[in-house]
């Protein structure tokens, strides 16, 4: 595609498959009209990078649903002094949509082979403020915690406590979690106050979603 074609494309997503579904937030917008996602598809798929549709990006793993992306950040709630965890980094993209609305992001991926082309693509689109780290992201990341919003891009059987833990106060998490490995629901979950734990999160359910699986130390066995 010829780059008036592929702004063209974006700004067509963004109206259709984002603005047209709710997301009003003119933050959110500006992020998935800029952020450009044929950088974060392989070269085969260029082609298919408008579409609102998660695509293969190796290892098994997806980048996510444009929409998708466009409502777990609008449900994080971020505004820009905001530290961002995000869980699942597989392409980089979700992290470069969440690094034009924070200040800071981290994103943690399991695979290696997968750190690396987040790296890769992140670098390539000259995105600053993204750290690819590699590791369980069911633990979190202490060293950099506590995070304003986490964001976790594959479904778990619960909240891990790590992430809980992790979480600032007034802060929010957005996850997909459920007993069925593939279909999950959305929650948002805030953290209200310190202690005592049991009461300290507020819990709410966004909608129904199909991620591929948190495997990991608090997510699903291998
Ligand atoms: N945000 C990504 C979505 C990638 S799909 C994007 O925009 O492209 C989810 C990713 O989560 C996969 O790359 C998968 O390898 C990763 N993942 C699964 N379990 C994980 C864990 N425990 N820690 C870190 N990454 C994990």
């Amino acid at each position: 595609m010829r780059r008036s074609d592929t702004e063209r494309a974006r700004a067509r997503l963004v109206e259709r498959h984002v603005k047209a579904r709710g997301i009003t937030d003119e933050r959110i917008l500006a992020a998935m009209g800029s952020v450009k996602r044929e950088r974060y598809v392989p070269a085969a798929m260029e082609a298919f990078a408008y579409d609102d549709h998660p695509l293969p990006i190796g290892e098994g793993q997806t980048i996510s649903q444009p929409f998708i992306v466009a409502l777990m950040a609008d449900a994080a709630q971020i505004v820009s002094g905001d530290r961002v965890l995000e869980v699942g980094a597989g392409s980089g993209y979700g992290a470069a949509v969440l690094a034009q609305l924070a200040a800071e992001v981290w994103t943690i991926e399991r695979l290696e082979p997968l750190a690396e082309l987040a790296r890769k693509n992140l670098e390539r689109d000259g995105v600053e403020n993204v750290h690819v780290v590699v590791g369980d992201g069911t633990l979190g990341w202490p060293v950099e915690a506590p995070f304003d919003a986490i964001v976790v891009t594959a479904g778990g059987p619960e909240v891990p406590h790590a992430l809980l833990d992790q979480l600032a106060v007034g802060g929010r998490l957005v996850m997909p979690t459920g007993s069925d490995r593939h279909n999950q629901a959305l929650i948002r979950v805030v953290r209200l106050h310190d202690q005592p734990l049991e009461d300290a999160f507020s819990e709410e359910e966004l909608g129904l979603v199909r991620f591929v699986p948190l495997i990991g130390a608090q997510g699903w066995d291998h």
